[in-house]
């Protein structure tokens, strides 16, 4: 079974969802696909028809779903962090702690309350960093400015960004796609 994901833009071009390929399939089987981008991801063959020949869609990575307009600005809103997983808050941050510097793997990281929950701190993506176990100990429930300085500024990932943040095994097609509509500051920093 392929992990293989197919980014699904809606007409004007916007992503929307990533769906596997099965799913993806059902969009062409009903012609839905108004236009697609990038290398053939994979193949699904169906049934013979009545002349013998055997029916066959090619995938493609980037699809545009025909008519999905309305349908792609009232289903995507910036995405909530998740007060239970950090793995989009450390991606956004490169595996970066935001006291130090340093990068660390996954499970030396923490999610720090710039605003500890203590003081009313939420779990925002403004509100939150990626820190290293002992600069999150270190800060404890201090205020940034008795503690040291942040070295980014924590942001809201935009449309775009919150697609690579949450996409698995994204293709090269796909990150490119996405990449290029990054704002400057994200555009920057290496995915
Ligand atoms: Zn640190």
């Amino acid at each position: 079974m392929s992990s293989k994901q197919v980014l699904t833009l809606d007409i004007s071009g916007r992503p929307y969802a990533w769906l596997d390929p099965h799913e993806a399939v059902t969009h062409y089987a009903k012609g839905r696909v108004a236009w697609e981008l990038g290398e053939r991801l994979t193949t699904f063959h169906g049934g013979h028809n009545h002349r013998g020949l055997r029916s066959r869609i090619d995938v493609a990575p980037i699809i545009a779903i025909a008519g999905s307009h309305v349908m792609a600005s009232q289903v995507w809103a910036p995405l909530a962090l998740s007060d239970r997983d950090n793995t989009l808050l450390f991606r956004r941050d490169r595996s970066t702690c935001g006291y130090c510097g340093q990068q660390f793997p996954h499970r030396l990281l923490t999610r720090d309350h710039i605003l500890a929950r203590s003081r009313g701190g939420q779990d925002t993506w403004t509100n939150c960093v990626t820190a290293c176990r002992e600069c999150n100990h270190a800060k404890g429930a201090k205020l940034v400015e008795d503690f040291r300085p942040l070295i980014f500024v924590p942001y809201v990932p935009c449309r775009y960004e919150h697609f690579l943040l949450s996409g698995r095994n994204i293709l090269a097609d796909q990150h490119d796609y996405l990449a290029a509509k990054l704002p400057r500051h994200s555009r920057s920093r290496e995915h």
